[in-house]
Formats: structure tokens, sequence, C-alpha cells
């Protein structure tokens, strides 16, 4: 079954998947919450947005205020309204779920208010008086946008490097286009930019155009929000140079630019169990011809798999198959007549144990055209990895509760740190470490 609610249209077959509400919707879902002291909803979000004061703003009419209690303690709040895990954060933890009652629908609260600030104009902070120091930014995401947007608050200038043509990251690339349309995505960016005093130099990757000790001589502090890597694929299988296996992270990001041709494609598998393949085979079911056959492929089972239950339950309605306890060993191909190349027509499979062990005797075939890998993202940070103080523990870079590396005005927060999580903890991580750098440019003691 295909989704069918939708406010606006995405892409061709994309439609919104959480719905705006309107202002009288807003108003009657805001008059329900209790307006809780100590509110586990707040706790819950990492960038600890008062959540019970935007809501009782939206019930006296103060958008303005609403959307500035929001905004002043997420600066990307309007793209966390869409694309949050608030299922398992703000609202999963809501009092209302323990009555059996139905939660706030805190995300589309946030949504309904900072849409009307950012349709408005609204801003609510202003760059500092100028210190004269300027900190660097390695990557243009949500961590290095967070942490910049704060650091210029402090009144520190600040450049922004990104390897690619545009800021955004993964908020704008890899987001699947029914949560958030890139567009959105842009706006905020340059509502972040608007704070002025940001340069933005894209097309430098540091570590390759730039080195690190170059920045440092050029700049006070640097922060480091380089996000995660290229797609990690499965190149040690045969076969796997075969057409019509990619990478989840790539293909969600041509998707969403409209440049996938899948008219042909009837059987589609992704493989991995984490929020990136439900991600994956939730944008499948909605751009694939009618007909289409979508199926996860995962060496465990529901219950083990990282992906949110609220995301699986998702694709379950939508019609994604599952295959639990499924791994691959081959890809096999045949020659496509179209394009005369050699290309994916099904997929060698083992059954795997409870310890993910496969199971010997348990081989069998998946017909398929459309293989998508969604087992994870190599570090991208390497190029900089052997930079002396900065250490690197299962790919991702070591800092302090601060923030701070181990190498002296060097900082950084976001995916390269956690190893990949959400946008919201990027945000907090950003904003963290802005903290510390100002202390830092201030030779606070630590
Ligand atoms: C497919 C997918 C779907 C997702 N869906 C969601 C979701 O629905 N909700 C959610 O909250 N989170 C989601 N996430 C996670 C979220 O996108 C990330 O947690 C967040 O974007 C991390 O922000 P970041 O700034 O740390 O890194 P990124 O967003 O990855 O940004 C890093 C930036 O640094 C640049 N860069 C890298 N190396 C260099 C270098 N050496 N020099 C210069 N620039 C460099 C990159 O080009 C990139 O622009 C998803 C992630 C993926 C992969
Ligand atoms: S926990 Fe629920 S009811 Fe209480 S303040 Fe938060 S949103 Fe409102």
């Amino acid at each position: 079954m295909r989704p069918t609610t939708s406010a606006e249209q995405t892409k061709p077959g994309v439609q919104e998947y959480k719905v705006p509400l309107n202002a009288n919707q807003a108003r009657v879902e805001a008059a329900r919450c209790l307006f809780c002291d100590d509110a586990p909803c707040v706790k819950a979000c990492p960038t600890s947005i008062d959540v019970p004061q935007f809501i009782r703003k939206i019930t006296t009419g103060n958008l303005w205020g609403s959307a500035r209690t929001i905004l002043q303690a997420n600066v990307l709040g309007r793209s966390c309204a869409r694309v949050c895990p608030v299922e398992e954060l703000c609202v999963g933890d809501c009092v209302l779920n323990e009555d059996g009652r139905a939660p706030i629908q805190i995300g589309r609260l946030q949504r309904f208010a900072t849409d009307y600030a950012f349709a408005r104009g609204w801003r609510y902070a202003e760059a500092g008086p100028a210190s004269g120091r300027s900190v660097a930014l390695v990557g243009g995401g949500p961590a290095s946008l967070a942490a910049a947007h704060q650091l210029r608050i402090f009144g520190h200038s600040c450049t922004i490097y990104e390897k690619r043509s545009r800021l955004g990251g993964l908020n704008a690339s890899g987001i699947a286009p029914y949560k958030m349309t890139d567009e959105i995505a842009m706006e905020e960016v340059d509502w972040v930019l608007g704070i002025g005093g940001i340069e933005v130099r894209t097309g430098i990757e540091v570590g390759c155009d730039i080195s690190l000790e170059e920045l440092e001589q050029d700049h006070d502090a640097i922060f480091i929000g380089a996000g995660l890597g290229a797609d990690t694929l499965l190149t040690d299988l045969p076969g796997s140079e075969l057409g019509g296996i990619e990478g989840a992270v790539d293909f969600i990001e041509r998707a969403k630019s409209g440049c996938v041709d899948l008219r042909r494609v009837k059987r589609a598998l992704v493989i991995g169990g984490g929020n990136t393949a439900l991600d994956a085979v939730r944008l499948l079911v909605r751009i694939l011809p009618p007909g289409g056959d979508v199926r996860l492929l995962y060496r465990g089972d529901a219950a083990v798999m990282p992906g949110y239950a609220h995301e699986l339950a998702a694709a379950r309605v939508e019609g994604v198959g599952m295959h639990w306890h499924t791994q691959p060993v081959a890809f096999l191909g045949e020659i496509d007549e179209e394009s005369g190349q050699p290309r994916i027509h099904a997929l060698r499979c083992t059954r795997t144990d409870d310890r993910k062990r496969p199971i010997p005797g348990t081989e069998h075939t998946l017909a398929c055209d459309l293989v998508i890998l969604a087992i994870g993202q190599s570090p991208a940070v390497a190029r900089i990895a052997s930079t002396p103080g900065l250490e690197f523990v299962g790919g991702c870079l070591r800092v302090d509760a601060t923030g701070a590396t181990g190498r002296p005005g060097v900082f950084a927060g976001g995916d390269c740190v956690n190893g990949g999580t959400e946008v919201v903890q990027a945000v907090k991580e950003g904003m963290r470490a802005a903290v510390t750098i100002d202390e830092y440019l201030k030779g606070v003691e630590r």
C-alpha cells in the first residue's frame, strides 16, 4: 500500500510523509499539552528545546516567541521539526503516552511555528561585537553550521571549508525526500548564513586541497565537522562490479535530484538493518514503477536491527518485504539488453544463525534488478587522520566532553565524532564546541 497523505509534492511520486498542521489544528493540538514541570520531552531533546514553553506560546498566538524559543536552542530547529526521530525522542517521552492518550505532536507543532517564522523572515540572533579572532570550520553540514552561527554570536569571524559545491551536508543530500525536501534544507542554510560574517569556501577539501596545518596558520581555532564518508560497498563479493548495485547514501542523493532511472526496475533489494536501509526501502516503495517489489535483507532480525522500530513498522505498512537472517554471498549478472552492459539480475544469499553466522547448506537465490547497499559509511576524516594530536577510535575522531581534540585549538563534533546519529545531535555538538572554542579564544582556563 502506498502512502497517500500529502501536503507538498516533493518529486514526482514522492509526497511528504508527515503533513503540516494548519493554524487551527496547531492551536487545538497545542491546547492538549499539560505544560509539565520538569518536562520529560525537554530532557529527551538533545538540544533541550523548552517544549512546553514553545507550545504554550502557540496557544496564546505568540508565534514570534514560539519560534524564538525553538531556534535559540536549536538553530536548525526547522529541519529538525521534519527529520528528527521524535517517536524515539520528545514525542516518545511525552507523559500522555503513560495515560494511553495520543502524545503531543511536538515535531509538527515545531514545524508550524518555525515555518511561520521563516515565511516572515524573522531572525532572532545578531553577530556579537567583532573579537578579531577567526575560526575555520571543516565541512558545511549541520554540525559546522550550528557551530558557525554560535561563534558569530560570540563575535568570532568564521570560514567554512566545504569540499562539495554547496553547504548543508547530509541534511540536504541524505534525508529521504518524503521527510524533507532539498529546498527546505537550503533555505535553512541561507537563514543561518544570514547572521553575516561567515565566509563560505566550497570546492575545497581539507587534507587534500589545503592541510589542517595551513588552516592553523590562517585561523585562531578549527572546528572539524566533516561527517562520514562514502558508502561502504561489498567489493569482496563476486559480481560487485555489476551495474545496478549502489550505495544507499549515493542512491538517495541521486533520487532526490531526480537522477535515477528506475523505469525497468521490478524487484529491488536493500541490504542492511539500520535507519539508512529503512530510508532506502521507504523511498523505493514511493519511486519504483507500479507493481515494483521492495525488500529489506538483513543478517539479523527485527529484534536486533539498529534501525528504529517505528520506521520498520512504517516500512511494513507501506508493503516492504523482509528477508531476516539472510546475508549476500555473490551478485549474479546478465547482459542488459538495453545498455549491452552486465547488470545484476539476482543475489546469491545464505541464511544466518542467531549470532549472524552463515548456516552451511542454506544458499539460495533471490531475483532482483537493483541492489542498494546500506551497510555503513567510511570515515570522511581519513585524509586528516595522520595529523599529530588527533586520535581516531573505530573511525571516529576522539574528543573530550567539551568537543576538544588532543590537538590544541582543534575541536570537533557531529557524525565524524559520534559515528553517525541525527541532525539534532550534530547541532548539539556543534553548539557545544562553539562554547568551548569561545572559551579557548578568550584564554579561559578549563
Ligand atoms: C541516508 C541518511 C538519512 C538520514 N536521515 C536522517 C533523518 O531522517 N533524521 C536525522 O535527524 N538524521 C538523519 N541522518 C543523519 C544526519 O544526516 C547526520 O547525522 C547529520 O547530517 C550529521 O551532520 P554533520 O555536520 O556531522 O555531517 P554531514 O551532514 O555529513 O556534513 C559534513 C560535511 O563535511 C563535508 N566534508 C567532509 N570532509 C571534508 C573535508 N575534508 N573538507 C571539507 N569538507 C568536508 C561534507 O561534504 C559534508 O558537507 C541521515 C543520514 C543518512 C546517511
Ligand atoms: S511531556 Fe507532553 S504534555 Fe508534558 S510538556 Fe511535554 S509535550 Fe506537553
